[in-house]
């Protein structure tokens, strides 16, 4: 059984999430943006043996953990989708600018792009390619325990947002409406930054995407 637990990092709060088979301890962390110290102890207060690094998007509250973290567990980087390259690029900039500590680019052991899974142990995840919040953004899902760790593609009650650099309102409303929604009402997502939520209840009630 797949299980994961959500720890937010940075200034920014954002929610990296540690994920797991509860049998082989083998795990995958995503969205690694800082505060490492907090993130190895519980890795180690969990028994895991972490092996990938899942990326959603570039941005440096997501992604400016990254190379410090492959380099001393030496980890595959997988992801995001190539459309976000140029932020990864940029990440020193970007942590200078936010207050962040130093950062540094990185290179993927591994790009994605929509309709690839990963895996781990014997657990496969689909990837869907979201653009619009950033244009290499991705989403990691699990029909197993119907969970998606959707990044900053949608939040409880609020949606990503789009005024950055090849941000687009458009893409990210279509990535939403036809990559998410598919996923199923009862599935639970994991923004990355506050509380989860379902899809079904975001339809309901999200006034950016109510009725959609
Ligand atoms: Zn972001
Ligand atoms: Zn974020």
């Amino acid at each position: 059984m797949l299980q994961y637990q959500t720890i937010p990092v940075t200034p920014f709060q954002q929610n990296c999430s540690l994920v797991w088979d509860d049998q082989t301890r083998q795990a995958a962390i995503i969205d690694p943006g800082g505060d490492l110290d907090v993130l190895l102890g519980a890795v180690k207060q969990l028994g895991l043996q972490l092996e990938q690094i899942w990326i959603t998007h570039g941005h440096v509250d997501h992604a400016a953990g990254t190379a410090d973290l492959a380099e001393q567990l030496q980890l595959p980087i997988i992801g995001p989708h190539p459309g976000d390259q140029f932020w990864i690029e940029g990440l020193t900039q970007a942590a200078a600018m936010y207050g962040f500590p130093p950062a540094r680019a990185f290179k993927p052991t591994r790009w994605l792009d929509d309709g690839d899974t990963v895996t781990l142990g014997s657990h496969t995840l689909q990837v869907r390619h979201c653009p619009g919040h950033t244009p290499g953004h991705v989403v990691f899902y699990s029909p197993e325990i119907q969970r998606a760790f959707v990044g900053d593609v949608l939040f409880a009650g609020s949606i990503g947002r789009t005024d950055f650099p090849q941000g687009n309102h458009e893409d990210l409303i279509n990535s939403i409406t036809q990559r998410l929604w598919p996923m199923g009402n009862d599935t639970v997502f994991i923004p990355g930054h506050g509380p989860e939520s379902t899809f079904g209840r975001e339809r309901q009630s999200n006034p950016y995407v109510r009725g959609t």
